[in-house]
C-alpha cells in the first residue's frame, strides 16, 4: 500500500484515510506497545493482604479514570466512545482481574505488577494468533486497560511516555482506544498508525472528536524524521514529511477552510440550493440524545437515520425492554421538534453486537443480522416496533429496515409491524394513523431488483457503507483490505444512479445516509448522479451545506 517518493526534500507517503481533516505538526513517535518492564519482588506474609488492598487501589483508581472519559463523553455526545470506554469498565469488574488475581498474589506472594502483568501477558499470547479483527480489537482493548492498572501499580513505567505530546503528530505502530480518547484536537494535532482499520475503537474515537488520522504508514519510516514537521490529510491518507514553504502554504489555505466543518453551531439558513437553485434536502445521522443538541442550530428538517442500535450498544438485549425503549425514543421524537425523525430498527449483528445478540457465525456479515435477526428472534422486533409506535404519537415519526434483501423479508416485516399495530390498539394505545415505512439499500440484489421493491417502499434511503462491502466483497472493517474499499467506485456509482432514478420515478424519496453522504469531496458527483438528499453526522452538516452552495449543476448538465 504504501509507496514512498522523494519530491526535493519533501517525502510524500501514502497511508489509508481513517479519519478526515488536515494537521500539521511535529512528529513524536509514541511508545504505547513497548514492552512492560516491572520489578518482581517477595512480599512477606504478614504483608499480603496489604498487597492487595494496593491492587484493588489501582484497580478502582483506573475504574475512576475510565468513569471521567465516559462523563466526558456523554457530556460532548460520543455515544461509540462512551460505550467502548464502558466495555473497559466492565472489564475491570471482571473476576478474572479481580478475585483471581488477588488469589494469585496470595498464592505466590509475589508483588501486584508482576502477577498482574504475567496474567496479562499470558492471556495476550494465549490469543496473538488469532488474525479475527474482533478479537484482535478486543485484545487492544485488554491491552490499554492493562496499561492503565499497571500505570497506577508501577507509575514509573509509564513517565516518559506521556511528556512532549502536545502539539503534536503522534506516530505509533498502533493506537489503544483510551489514548486516542484522552487525546483533544488542539494538543494532539493527528494520529499516524502502521495499523488499524477504519472501524477500529481508535478510529471511531479520532472520527468523533475531529482528529485527523492516517493509518497503513511505516513507522520505520518516520523514525528517522522524529521532530520533523509533517502535514497529515486524513481525508486523502498524505503525510508529508519535511514539507516544503509552497507545501506547508497550500495546506494551511485547505486547513483554513475546512474549519468550518468544526462548527456546527453557526449555520443559518434552514435551505441549501446549489448555485442554479436546486433544492438539496440535508439530514443528520443520530446516534444519541446528545446529537439532537447539535442538530437546534444546524436548521435542517428531518433525521434522516437514528441508528437506534447505538442506543443500546455494549447491553444486555434482553434487559432493554418496551417501557425504557419506549421512554429514550419518545425523549428523542420530543427533541427532534418539528424535524421528521426516521428510526432504523435495530441494525445488529455482524460489526455491531449487542451483548445477547452475540452470535459466533463463521460468516457473520453474511449471517444473521438486521432485518434477518428481528425477524428470526420475533420478540426483540416486537419490543422495539411497540415502543417506537407508541412513540410515534409525539411527533413524525418514519420506520427504516436495514440489510433488507428481498421482497418476501420485506413484505414479512411490514405484515409483523401491522400486527404489532393492530395488537396496541386493542390494548387502548394510541398509535398514529399513517407510518411510512422505508428501506435501506445496502445489498446488490435490492439494488437489481429496485423496481420491485420500490412498489412495497414510503422510501428509501441509501446505505454505502454496506453496499460497498457486499459489491466489493471487502469487510468494512478488516484493515488488510482497506485500501479495497473504494466508497466512489464505479459500480457504487452506477448503483446510486440506478436506485436514484427509479425511486424518483416511483415518486418515493432516497436519501443516501452512508459515509459518502458526509464527503465534501463526492457531493458534487453524487448530484449529478441525481441525487438530492443526503443524510450526514452533524459535525458534517456545515461542510456538506457548504460544498452544495458552490456546485452549478446547470453548468454541469449543459
Ligand atoms: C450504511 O451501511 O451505509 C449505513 C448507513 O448503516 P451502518 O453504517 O450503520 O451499517
Ligand atoms: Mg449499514
Amino acid at each position: 500500500m504504501e509507496k514512498v517518493a522523494l519530491v526535493s526534500e519533501e517525502i510524500r507517503l501514502q497511508g489509508v484515510p481513517i479519519s478526515g481533516g488536515i494537521a500539521i505538526g511535529i512528529i513524536q513517535v509514541f511508545h504505547h506497545n513497548e514492552e512492560w518492564v516491572v520489578p518482581e519482588y517477595e512480599i512477606l506474609h504478614e504483608h499480603i493482604e496489604l498487597e492487595i488492598g494496593r491492587y484493588r487501589l489501582a484497580l478502582s483508581k483506573s475504574k475512576e479514570n475510565l468513569r471521567e472519559l465516559q462523563d466526558l463523553f456523554h457530556e460532548e455526545g460520543g455515544s461509540e466512545g462512551a460505550s467502548i470506554i464502558g466495555a473497559q469498565i466492565q472489564m475491570l469488574e471482571d473476576p478474572l482481574l479481580t478475585g483471581e488475581i488477588e488469589d494469585k498474589i496470595r498464592a505466590s506472594r509475589k508483588n501486584g505488577e508482576s502477577v498482574f502483568k504475567g496474567f496479562i501477558s499470558e492471556y495476550m499470547r494465549f490469543f496473538s494468533d488469532e488474525s479475527d479483527p474482533e478479537v484482535h480489537q478486543r485484545l487492544l482493548d485488554v491491552k490499554d486497560v492493562a496499561a492503565r492498572v499497571l500505570k497506577h501499580l508501577y507509575p514509573q513505567w509509564v513517565e516518559h511516555d506521556e511528556k512532549n505530546l502536545l502539539q503534536s503528530i503522534i506516530c505509533s505502530y498502533e493506537l489503544v482506544p483510551s489514548y486516542t480518547a484522552e487525546a483533544t484536537l488542539g494538543e494532539v494535532q493527528a494520529f499516524i498508525t502502521e495499523i488499524g482499520g477504519s472501524t477500529s475503537h481508535a478510529a471511531l474515537i479520532a472520527k468523533a472528536k475531529a482528529i485527523p488520522y492516517v493509518s497503513n504508514i511505516k513507522i520505520d519510516t518516520l523514525k528517522v524524521s522524529g521532530g520533523c514537521t509533517v502535514i497529515v490529510d486524513g481525508t486523502y491518507g498524505n503525510v508529508i514529511i519535511n514539507p516544503s514553504k509552497t507545501t506547508i502554504n497550500m495546506y494551511q489555505r485547505k486547513q483554513r477552510g475546512q474549519s468550518v466543518r468544526f462548527d456546527v453551531m453557526k449555520e443559518e439558513e434552514a435551505e441549501v440550493r446549489t448555485i442554479d437553485g436546486t433544492i438539496i434536502d440535508v439530514q443528520a445521522n443520530v446516534e444519541t440524545l446528545a446529537d439532537l443538541d447539535l442538530l437546534k442550530r444546524a436548521k435542517i428538517k428531518k433525521i434522516g437515520l437514528v441508528r437506534s442500535e447505538f442506543l443500546y450498544m455494549r447491553k444486555e438485549l434482553e434487559t432493554v425492554g418496551e417501557n425504557e425503549q419506549y421512554q429514550l425514543y419518545k425523549k428523542l421524537v420530543q427533541l427532534a421538534g418539528n424535524m421528521e425523525i426516521v428510526f432504523r430498527v435495530f441494525d445488529i449483528g455482524s460489526d455491531k453486537k449487542l451483548l445477547s445478540a452475540n452470535n459466533h457465525e463463521p460468516n457473520p456479515a453474511l449471517g444473521e443480522r438486521s432485518i434477518r435477526f428481528l425477524l428470526k428472534h420475533r420478540k426483540f422486533f416486537s419490543t422495539q416496533i411497540r415502543a417506537i409506535l407508541r412513540a410515534s404519537v409525539f411527533g413524525k415519526v418514519h420506520l427504516m429496515l436495514p440489510l433488507v434483501t428481498d421482497i418476501g423479508e420485506l413484505i414479512e416485516a411490514k405484515m409483523h409491524i401491522h400486527e404489532e399495530r393492530l395488537k396496541l390498539e386493542k390494548e387502548g394505545y394510541e398509535v398514529p394513523g399513517v407510518l411510512s415505512i422505508g428501506c435501506m439499500v445496502e445489498v446488490p440484489a435490492f439494488v437489481i431488483m429496485c423496481d420491485q421493491m420500490v412498489k412495497e417502499c414510503d422510501f428509501l434511503s441509501i446505505g454505502t457503507n454496506d453496499l460497498i462491502q457486499y459489491t466489493l466483497a471487502v469487510d468494512r472493517s478488516n484493515p488488510l483490505t482497506s485500501d479495497r474499499y473504494g466508497e466512489a467506485h464505479p459500480s457504487i456509482l452506477r448503483m446510486i444512479e440506478h436506485v436514484v432514478k427509479i425511486g424518483h420515478g416511483a415518486n418515493i424519496p432516497v436519501s443516501i445516509c452512508g459515509e459518502i453522504a458526509s464527503n465534501p469531496l463526492y457531493t458534487k458527483r453524487l448530484l449529478e448522479l441525481g441525487v438530492r438528499a443526503l443524510s450526514c453526522a452533524p459535525r458534517y452538516i456545515p461542510a456538506i451545506k457548504r460544498a452544495i452552495r458552490s456546485i452549478d449543476l446547470e453548468s454541469v448538465c449543459s
